[in-house]
């Protein structure tokens, strides 16, 4: 999820740059038109106007009051003058109609009310005026087509005045603007869309089929750390967590709380007499009985030591640890695996140990201490029993 969503930002990122970048190139676009016609008329204002021979296209500026607007040469062509405004005008028919280029020249105070500005331009000038902005730009949708919009003022030069100083016009003041607009297309970015959806897909892929499989990893490695290499029953690490966790439980509950421990008899004399493999082979038969009689799900069953067993049962008082020790210690001889070397039977057998917490033990220290004590007793009355720190049972066993 956070690869996709991290794809995703960059493929919205890398769109809006995309976006940015169009947007500066139709802006260099529109300073370029703008700047290309202030020098055209510049050239003319210079000139003071430059005479053109009248036409249907061109007729005479009704709206230049000069004299010589008029001319007629020798051989009797009428001439007319052409000023910066009317200039502007034509070459925007021009364009208009070759590339659909938008130009117009205009003004909050026009001389020719053709010049009266459309409402963008006019919030254009009026940022001018208020010197917020020195360019305005924008985007208009008009039918299918979208327009780029981009406006500068037309700056009042000296050469400007001889026509526009009667209006009231300064060197410097703002006299109107003129609008460049033209058609623009966003393109998307497929290629860089398909890039990202490519890249979000297969990472977001590797890192799922990876990803699981690591989990996997990671959750056989938490089991086997919890796990004791050749009995495969829990360890001594996950025996002590437990048990803390449990008497804290039964502490805070006021629940009982037994905690057993098993020792295999005489297991030293086992190993002597029928090899090391063969003992390891008796650990783990010893270790799938105990943990198939612990059935409940509170119950656990870990190995403790060398060839002993910790037994932990949760809401389990004396009466009935003592009734479960005695199942084990049965069960255990019960496989009968032969044990010529036994001082208790000629199978193997166990020893346990069990202490119960009912809230007056002072620490689980100490109860681990009376089990062990329990166990003690257990070996030094003959094995193949159960014993209580208080109750002694022994197991009726059947060989
Ligand atoms: P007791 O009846 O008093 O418990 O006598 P014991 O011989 O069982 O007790 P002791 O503590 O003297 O011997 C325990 C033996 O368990 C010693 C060791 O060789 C054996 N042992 C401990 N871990 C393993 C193991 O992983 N595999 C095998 N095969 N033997 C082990
Ligand atoms: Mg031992
Ligand atoms: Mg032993």
């Amino acid at each position: 999820m956070g690869w996709l969503v991290l794809i995703s930002l960059s493929a919205a990122w890398n769109i809006v740059q995309v976006r940015q970048k169009q947007h500066d190139i139709y802006l260099q676009n529109g300073r370029v038109i703008f700047d290309l016609i202030v020098t055209t008329r510049a050239w003319n204002s210079q000139h003071g106007g430059v005479y053109m021979p009248v036409s249907d296209e061109v007729e005479p500026n009704p709206y230049l009051e000069v004299a010589h607007r008029d001319l007629t040469t020798t051989d009797g062509t009428m001439l007319t003058l052409i000023n910066p405004a009317y200039m502007t005008r034509l070459i925007a028919e021009l364009a208009n109609q070759q590339d659909n280029i938008n130009l117009h020249i205009t003004s909050l105070n026009p001389i020719r009310p053709a010049n009266a500005p459309e409402d963008w331009e006019a919030e254009a000038l009026r940022i001018f005026e208020e010197r917020v902005k020195t360019e305005y730009t924008g985007y208009a949708q008009d039918g299918d087509t979208m327009f780029f919009q981009y406006m500068a003022p037309l700056i009042t030069q000296q050469s400007c005045l001889q026509c526009h100083e009667k209006q009231g016009y300064q060197v410097g003041d703002i006299r109107g603007g003129i609008s460049v607009s033209f058609p623009v297309a966003f393109s998307m970015p497929w290629a860089l869309l398909f890039s990202h959806l490519f890249f979000g897909v297969v990472g977001g892929s590797l890192i799922g089929v990876f990803g699981s499989k690591l989990g996997h990893t990671i959750k056989i490695l938490e089991d086997l750390s919890d796990l004791d290499g050749l009995t495969r029953i829990h360890n001594r690490r996950y025996f002590d967590e437990q048990v803390k966790r449990e008497y804290l439980h039964s502490k805070r509950n006021k629940v009982p709380l037994s905690i057993a421990i098993c020792d295999i008899d005489n297991f030293k004399a086992y190993n002597d007499t029928y090899g090391h493999p063969a003992g390891d082979e008796c650990l783990k038969q010893v270790a799938q009985v105990l943990k198939q009689v612990l059935k409940r799900p509170g119950d656990l069953v870990a190995r403790y030591g060398g060839e002993e067993f910790g037994i932990l049962l949760p809401y389990t008082g004396v009466e009935g640890a003592l009734e479960l020790g005695g199942l084990l210690c049965a069960n255990v001889e019960a496989l009968r695996i032969p044990h010529k070397s036994s001082e208790a039977s000629a199978y193997v057998t166990i020893s346990i140990g069990i202490a119960t917490y009912t809230g007056d033990e002072k620490s689980l220290a100490n109860v681990i201490k009376l089990a062990d004590l329990a166990l003690y007793k257990a070996k030094a009355g003959g094995k193949n029993h159960v014993e209580h720190m208080l109750v002694t049972r022994t197991v009726a066993h059947g060989n």
